[in-house]
């Protein structure tokens, strides 16, 4: 289902279902890095508090392995929204190594700019990233509670087939690591409003399903099931592989969903 590539004490986390298209693409984890408690090691994004130089050394490193400059680094302004930016040759290097230059205000990345690196970052929240092997196109969408009942897969796929011409029966999926219904424990409210909009399944006694409720939604767009991989990792059961929003009592680092073409 997937493979981690090792390089000095970096390890990236690829998945076949993407790989067998070679597509590039890995879920960074935590060793390897040069930050510091609470952000130890290889925190990805600027927006934790963290000291920026300490994230720039460590998406140089991760880019490395990947084998991508950061200068074709692209990364958005997460807000828990819908939106969507097509990224392209001139966005090159947007958020790379700063949060100033990001692309504002966007959770959900799309390019078929080959070389371009698409970056989104985690601690808790559901990375989905895309490919369209038909149509050379990738994304990633950052889904948190509000991304996922803004339907944000949805909208990426709608985004992909406007822009990129692509048919979602082509499309595969991988949910990557994120909080499992194992810990996601949310209010009676939250879970009536999900349950309403994705089924009961989605929520098994106090827990809510995030991942299936974002696979949900990629099924209902018509991409088909055996498309759709889910990753095998809850953030907060393993906090020392990823960062947990939940399980770290807010004050962490996040790791990175990184697609390209
Ligand atoms: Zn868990």
């Amino acid at each position: 289902m997937f493979t981690i590539v090792r390089s000095n004490d970096i390890q990236l986390i690829q998945f076949r279902l993407l790989q067998d298209l070679g597509i590039n693409h890995c879920i960074t984890t935590r060793p390897g890095g040069v930050s510091r408690p609470p952000y130890e090691s290889l925190n990805m994004a600027f927006h934790t508090g963290d000291d920026p130089d300490a994230v720039c050394e460590n998406r140089l490193r991760a880019c490395e392995v990947l084998g991508y400059p950061l200068e074709q680094l692209v990364a958005g302004e997460q807000v828990h929204g819908d939106a969507v930016h097509v990224v392209s040759a001139a966005d090159a290097g947007r958020g790379a190594c700063d949060r100033e230059s990001a692309v504002q205000n966007t959770d959900i990345l799309l390019t078929n700019t080959p070389g371009i690196l698409l970056a989104s970052f985690y601690a808790d929240c559901v990375p989905v990233l895309l490919a369209d092997p038909i149509r050379q196109a990738v994304g990633v969408a950052h889904c948190g509670w509000r991304g996922t009942q803004a339907e944000a897969p949805r909208r990426a796929l709608e985004a992909m087939a406007a822009f990129f011409g692509t048919d979602v029966a082509d499309v595969r999926v991988v949910i990557g690591p994120s909080i499992g219904p194992c810990c996601y424990e949310v209010s009676d409210q939250m879970k009536r409003t999900f349950c309403d909009q994705f089924g009961h399944h989605v929520v098994l006694g106090r827990m809510l399903d995030l991942r299936l409720a974002n696979q949900i939604t990629l099924e209902r767009v018509g991409v088909p099931a055996a498309q759709i991989l889910t990753a095998p990792f809850c953030t907060s059961c393993q906090k020392e592989l990823f960062y947990s929003h939940r399980a770290h009592g807010g004050k962490t680092g996040r790791f990175a969903a990184l697609i390209g073409l």
